[in-house]
């Protein structure tokens, strides 16, 4: 069994979406092993984004993913990352298979609804960085 973190974003947070979008992951044989509702300081959105430091769109993701609370969720189930990546569909939601989360809850490429781990390695650090030894301050 692997990890993988696994979050909702503020566009549907706002938009009650919190319970059909939990639905769909736990439908899908997935484990919620932890979860927590919390409001990101633009600091903690910049550094949980550091891999894009330099991208166009880096201001315009801080502002957004500290905008309102987000859930982050520590999930289990087996090849948990790429599960989850297929069941989110892609990041624009123009370009999202039919029936995956983002087709049916993200409103742009920028406000798309939830985030997902991309690999292994950073499912640790994100998992780490929402419940590891430290994360209590965010
Ligand atoms: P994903 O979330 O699918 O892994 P990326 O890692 O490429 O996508 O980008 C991280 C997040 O940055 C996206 O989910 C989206 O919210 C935002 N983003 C990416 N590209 C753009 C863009 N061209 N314009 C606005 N926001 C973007
Ligand atoms: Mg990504």
């Amino acid at each position: 069994m692997d990890e993988t973190l696994f979050m909702i974003k503020p566009d549907a947070v706002e938009k009650h979406r919190i319970g059909s979008i939990l639905a769909e992951v736990e439908r899908a044989g997935f484990e919620i092993l932890d979860m927590r509702l919390v409001r990101l300081r633009p600091r903690d959105a910049r550094l949980f984004y550091a891999v894009h430091e330099g991208k166009p769109f880096l201001e315009e993701l801080v502002q957004f993913m500290s905008s309102g609370p987000v859930v982050p969720i520590r999930l289990r189930r087996e090849k948990a990352v790429q599960a989850l990546r297929d069941l989110i569909g892609a990041t624009d939601p123009r370009e999202a298979r039919p029936g995956t989360i983002r087709a049916l809850h993200a409103e742009s490429k920028g406000r798309n609804a939830v985030h997902a781990s991309d690999s292994p390695e950073s499912a640790r650090a994100e998992i780490e960085f929402f419940f590891g030894d430290g994360a209590a301050r965010r």
